[in-house]
């Protein structure tokens, strides 16, 4: 870990070649602070899932560049840049990705398979992250078991074990229902608290609306951001100097 912002895009674009080639992302700029809960939204095709690949270090941007923690993507090969994915970056996405036949702590324990701590301590470090997001009492079952909701969690336990630097979410609430989506995001909110970098990418404004700042894309682009934060109706425009 150095000074460095988690992430920096600096005027990044990036484009798919296709045929035909289609420009995803343009001329984006964007800081993420260490300890930052952002959220990102916007329509369908606005470019969500390419800002995440270029923030998840999937993908590189075609123009401009994407740094992490200081270092430039560009300059890394493919295996080095899938090395820093993998000790930095904690992905929880929409479906949760979990294996049917292994128990709750095991997913989470697997997840430190390649990263050298030993497996006595993987067993105890995935029992940790459990209880830390309330599932203590659910290490034995396996996903068929579990709710949705806690399926989710179980998905965040594994994706905090291994100690990322960022915490990136996509669509963690789009397969709930809205009382475990509360839950998932009321432990985002007390993991950015305790300290954890947070970006989660979401269509939904009210799920947005949960991040201490919101980044609107629209047609690839970032929009300005606006004070009061988006949908704030720009009230400092309206009404005055008529009479
Ligand atoms: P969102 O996740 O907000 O729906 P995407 O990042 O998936 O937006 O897509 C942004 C634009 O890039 C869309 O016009 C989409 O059709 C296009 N696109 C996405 N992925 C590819 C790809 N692999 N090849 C070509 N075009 C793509
Ligand atoms: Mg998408």
């Amino acid at each position: 870990m150095t000074g460095a912002p988690v992430v920096e895009l600096r005027g990044a674009g990036l484009r798919y070649p296709g045929p035909p080639a289609v420009t995803a992302l343009s001329d984006c700029d964007l800081t993420v602070a260490r300890g930052e809960f952002l959220t990102v939204t916007g329509p369908s095709g606005s470019g969500k899932s390419s800002f995440l690949n270029l923030v998840g270090l999937l993908d590189v941007p075609t123009s401009g560049c994407c740094l992490f923690d200081g270092i430039d993507t560009r300059g890394l090969r493919d295996r080095e840049r899938a090395a820093l994915r993998g000790r930095r970056i904690g992905f929880v996405f929409q479906s949760f990705h979990l294996l049917p036949r292994r128990t709750a702590l095991e997913n989470v324990a697997l997840a430190l398979l390649y990263t050298g701590v030993p497996q006595r301590e993987r067993a105890a470090r995935a029992a940790r992250t459990l209880k830390r997001v309330g599932l203590g009492h659910r290490a034995g079952a396996t996903p068929a078991r579990l709710s949705g909701g806690e399926r989710q969690r179980v998905a965040i336990a594994r994706a905090l074990v291994g100690r990322p630097d960022l915490l990136l979410c996509d669509e963690p609430t789009g397969n709930l229902d809205s009382v475990s989506a509360g839950v998932v995001l009321e432990l985002l909110a007390e993991l950015h608290a305790d300290g954890m970098t947070v970006v989660l990418i979401t269509h939904d404004p009210a799920v947005a609306a949960r991040g201490t700042r919101t980044a609107v894309l629209r047609d690839g682009r970032l929009l300005p951001a606006e004070p009061g934060g988006p949908g704030s109706g720009g009230s400092g425009s309206r009404g005055g100097g008529t009479g």
